[in-house]
């Protein structure tokens, strides 16, 4: 027997959990463990509750989760209630798939102003996840202006611009949609320090701005480059660039704006204890495609700001970090005898979900050439003991059916579903032991 601990329960490790159970069948059993009583890391808290078809992954996760030899394990920290140490004792390989939760700091004066948010603080907000659910953002507007221009600012901008009709579906909490609902933003400004060629955003989801009821983008045809210079980006940039030449050409007129202001870097945030502008320069690109300021400076007035600039995998104490990269130190997932890294974690915050899944295999196959069987290890067994002799109150997945099936119930009696806003209340509505 192979005992497998896998720290984190995202996509990166329940596609490490099935690389396992399909390499060595009835001759794995993997634990994954999650501080979360509830399972799917980024799919649940991460992913934008209007895109309900990317969470539909999750039930294939679900079909691994309900096999023999995989357990889930919610309700348990590493480094708090059990460590890396104890884990590698117990088991013949410990996997951490903890993703990239943090965001990467905005190292800029008055980043540390009220209304100036992470963008894993602002999505996790509108997710429900019960580290960010008392966020409060300001949204009193009428500016907001978002960093980046990567897939997650544009999720941020979209969200700000729907209309509460528009999160039919969804499955937004309701602390968001009240506040949403409410707030009086008519302009979103995108900031990106480089151009139009340099985005991070794909077509499908760049794409959705266009299709918005109260909301148009806009972008500044003098930002684009000469038509003839798309043939040489690869096929999925051209349709972005596509897009944003469509946006240019074809301002509709409607209540809200999403601006694209290209060549255009955030040099400071100001106000009189809270946002009220940022001071933007504008910039040039390099022959190397780096941005440069060029000296030029202009205000954007905002009442909140939202940095969408990227993520950072959280250290744990003991385990070798790469402090530039923002992830574990690793050869190709490798950290350390019987301690390996997959996912966000291993490579940092790039990808889509499906990413994860030949990252998982990879980890699948060096288990298989670095483990041997039957070491002796205790694995399920000797984690059991652990934490019942130190009092934990273990969630297993059984447990996380039955408060997903009660967060359905709550929604039948709300508008859109509410998730885990009160973790205490969905412990409560496990089934009795
Ligand atoms: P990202 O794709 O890496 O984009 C980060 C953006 O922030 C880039 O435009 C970057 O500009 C900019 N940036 C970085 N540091 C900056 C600074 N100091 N000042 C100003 N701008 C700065 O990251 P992300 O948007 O967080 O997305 C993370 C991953 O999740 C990506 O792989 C993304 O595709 C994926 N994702 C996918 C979906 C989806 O498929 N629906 C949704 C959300 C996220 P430079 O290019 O100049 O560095």
């Amino acid at each position: 027997m192979l005992h497998v601990a896998i720290i984190g329960s995202g996509p990166a490790g329940y596609y490490t959990a099935e690389a396992c159970q399909k390499a060595s069948g009835d001759a794995v059993r993997v634990d994954i463990i999650d501080r979360l009583p509830v399972p799917f890391g980024l799919i649940r808290s991460g992913v934008a509750p209007d895109h309900q078809s990317i969470k539909h992954v999750s039930r294939r996760y679900e079909a691994v989760a309900l096999t023999d030899n995989v357990r889930f394990v919610g309700n348990v920290t590493i480094g708090e209630h059990v460590s890396i140490e104890e884990l590698l004792t117990l088991y013949d390989a410990v996997v951490l798939a903890t993703g990239a939760p943090a965001d990467r700091p905005l190292d800029i004066p008055g980043a540390d102003l009220p209304g100036v948010v992470g963008s894993a603080a602002f999505v996790g907000w509108y997710n429900g996840h019960p580290d960010h659910e008392a966020l409060a953002p300001v949204l009193d507007g009428p500016g907001a202006v978002v960093i980046g221009n990567g897939n997650v600012a544009l999720d941020v901008a979209r969200i700000l611009a729907k209309t509460e009709a528009e999160f039919a579906g969804s499955d937004i909490v309701s602390h968001a949609l009240d506040a949403l609902r409410r707030h009086a933003i008519n302009r979103v400004t995108i900031l990106g320090r480089r151009g139009p060629h340099q985005i991070a955003m794909t077509p499908k989801e760049l794409g959705e701005l266009g299709h918005l009821e109260r909301a148009a983008p806009r972008v500044d045809a003098a930002d684009l480059p000469p038509i003839e210079a798309d043939a040489a980006l690869d096929p999925g940039q051209r349709k972005s660039v596509a897009l944003l030449r469509d946006f240019a050409a074809n301002a509709s007129a409607k209540p809200v704006d999403i601006v694209f202001d290209f060549f255009a870097r955030p040099l400071a945030i100001e106000g009189e204890g809270r946002v009220e502008r940022v001071v933007v320069e504008r910039t040039a690109l390099d022959g190397d495609g780096r941005a440069h300021g060029t000296g030029e400076t202009y205000m954007i007035l905002s009442g909140m700001v939202v940095s969408c600039i990227g993520y950072r995998t959280s250290p744990i104490p003991g385990v070798p970090y790469d402090k530039r990269a923002g992830r574990f130190a690793n050869d190709e997932g490798r950290i350390a005898p019987g301690l390996y890294a997959v996912g966000w974690a291993r490579r940092g915050p790039t990808g889509t979900i499906g990413t994860n899944r030949p990252d998982g295999f990879m980890i699948a196959e060096h288990l298989a050439e670095d483990l041997v069987q039957d070491s002796g290890k205790a694995g399920r067994a000797g984690l059991d003991a652990l934490l019942s002799e130190r009092d934990i109150d273990v969630v297993t997945f059984r447990d996380w059916q039955s408060i997903d099936r009660a967060e359905i119930d709550r929604a039948r009696t709300g508008s859109p579903r509410e998730k885990f806003t009160s973790i205490d209340t969905l412990l409560g509505a496990r089934p009795a032991r």
